[in-house]
């Protein structure tokens, strides 16, 4: 797809040169968290520029899907920490030895974050998506560094931030105004960062000392804070607001943010220069064609597939862990003893994902096909076995095909009259989508809500995920494995572990 030859091209240093460049370049990501001021140097291969852009866009999907769920930074972290460690780990600086692993972390940080603001700058709607994603997650790292790491990397922007840090005899000078003003939220936010240890508790003495040793505290005019002034959460004197580290968090953000902003259009702007390159143009096409296009790819799990069979896939305790695309269409074929191309495809394909065998496969059909009047053996046999075949990469071009994502099925033409494919949260009459969840089981009228209203902003696989979360209150319960719905098998593979979980829990076998 991309050249892969070096190509020399006037202005731009190439890979001979970069050795040289890298050994410094620890001068350049001298903390761990960055403001992403100054645009990258160095040369990257174009599999790099991908694959560090996809792993980037992995959590802010992961960000996206929560915020639309209205989840708490808190709840979020939970859910990010663990993809950041496998995706994009930033440790801190090691005290002393080689620190190359720490640069090469660092600089796929960076450079990710730059081939985004590519992917993302282009309309309106993506740069506030990217915002908002890119900002939550800066609040996470931040949230992340140790004490000393957060005044280093505010002392290293003290340009930007001017912010003025009190000494330590002010400190203890002003200590009771302090703990007076600022303890309470500061023990709400501990309260809440340590609501899993039931054991928790803080006396006043202890809040005092927290304060005391671990907040350092900046001061600032007041009216730059209003929202803190306005919440009475900190100390004012002489017309400066005095702000602990806890609260500095969202101060940091609010700069990082309008820096972004500020950024994202002047990479827009510059975005008609890039047409001159080939290679990057289709890239970034392709990573910004939706923010849910990281494919769920664990298809072909032998011990999935064990208990899938033709007569199976009918029954309530397999069906039960289908997304409302697949039971919408197997339900229709059941009903009608015929699908149209389209939602044979995808149920088909689906099937195959779920370990339905190709023999299982065309009984499957041949029987749904043929138990009405309808149809003979023979005429099924002649119009639809080359099909089932195909599908199974048996036939014609002997493509293994892969089961529809979310992002396909949401590309595909919307279905006409007696056609059942599509995403039903897109294309079911509100009122009967609003009646097929009731037969799910979801009544409460704040849920209906919330889905009604991810659906009326298009957020088709955000409305699938908080139907999940819903349906598997219990099991998800104390877990927090939150996790998009951005592939009908994902949603079948994920139910059916968890309801395997319970079972061993319990000592059942299933
Ligand atoms: Fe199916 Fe995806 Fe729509 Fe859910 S969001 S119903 S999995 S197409």
């Amino acid at each position: 797809m991309f050249r892969q030859t070096k190509r020399r091209t006037a202005g731009r240093r190439n890979f001979e040169e970069v050795s040289t460049f890298a050994e410094s370049s620890k001068a350049v990501y001298p903390s761990r968290l960055s403001f992403y001021d100054l645009p990258p140097l160095e040369e990257i291969t174009l599999e790099e520029f991908e694959s560090w852009a996809i792993d980037r866009l992995k959590i802010l999907i992961e960000i996206e899907s929560c915020l639309a769920r209205s989840k708490p930074l808190k709840d979020i972290e939970t859910v990010v920490k663990p993809l950041l460690l496998k995706f994009l780990p930033l440790n801190p600086s090691p005290s002393s030895g080689s620190d190359a692993q720490i640069i090469a972390e660092r600089k796929k940080d960076y450079y990710s974050h730059y081939t985004l603001r590519l992917v993302f700058c282009r309309t309106e709607e993506l740069r506030k998506k990217f915002l908002k994603n890119e900002t939550t997650l800066f609040k996470i790292r931040y949230n992340m560094l140790q004490p000393k790491e957060q005044l280093e990397f505010a002392k290293l922007y003290s340009d930007k931030l001017m912010w003025e840090y009190i000494s330590n005899e002010e400190k203890i000078e002003i200590m009771d105004s302090l703990v007076a003003a600022s303890g309470p939220v500061i023990r709400t936010i501990l309260s809440i960062e340590n609501s899993g240890d039931a054991n928790f508790s803080l006396t006043s003495e202890q809040l005092r000392q927290h304060i005391r040793h671990k907040e350092s505290f900046i001061k600032l005019p007041f009216e730059k804070v209003p929202n803190l002034v306005s919440l009475r959460q900190v100390f004012l004197r002489r017309g400066y607001a005095y702000i602990p580290s806890t609260l500095q968090v969202n101060l940091l953000s609010v700069v990082f943010s309008e820096l972004l902003s500020q950024a994202l259009l002047r990479t827009f702007q510059a975005i008609p220069r890039l047409e001159e390159d080939d290679r990057l143009l289709p890239l970034l096409n392709n990573l910004s064609r939706n923010f849910a296009s990281i494919q769920y790819d664990s298809f072909g799990d032998p011990e999935k597939a064990s208990d899938i069979t033709a007569s199976s896939v009918t029954t309530p305790q397999i069906s039960k862990h289908y997304p409302l695309c697949a039971s919408h269409l197997q339900n229709s074929l059941v009903a009608n003893s015929h699908l149209k191309y389209n939602g044979r495809q995808q149920l088909g394909l689906f099937l195959k994902g779920i370990g339905l065998n190709v023999d299982e496969a065309m009984k499957f059909w041949s029987f749904q096909f043929t138990k009405s009047s309808k149809m003979n053996m023979d005429s099924f046999n002649k119009e639809y076995k080359y099909n089932v075949r195909h599908t199974y990469g048996l036939e014609g071009g002997r493509i293994n095909y892969k089961p529809w994502d979310c992002a396909t099925i949401l590309l595909k033409p919307k279905p006409q009259k007696g056609e059942y494919h599509g995403c039903p949260y897109r294309d079911l009459p509100l009122e009967l989508l609003v009646d097929t969840l009731g037969q799910m089981g979801i009544q409460d009228q704040h849920d209906i809500n919330g889905i009604v209203e991810d659906v009326n902003k298009n957020d088709y696989t955000v409305a699938c995920t908080r139907v999940f979360e819903i349906t598997h209150k219990q099991q998800l319960q104390g877990k927090n494995e939150n996790l998009h719905i951005n592939h009908p098998n994902l949603y079948f593979d994920r139910s059916r572990q968890l309801e395997r979980n319970d079972a061993k829990a319990v000592g059942v076998a299933k």
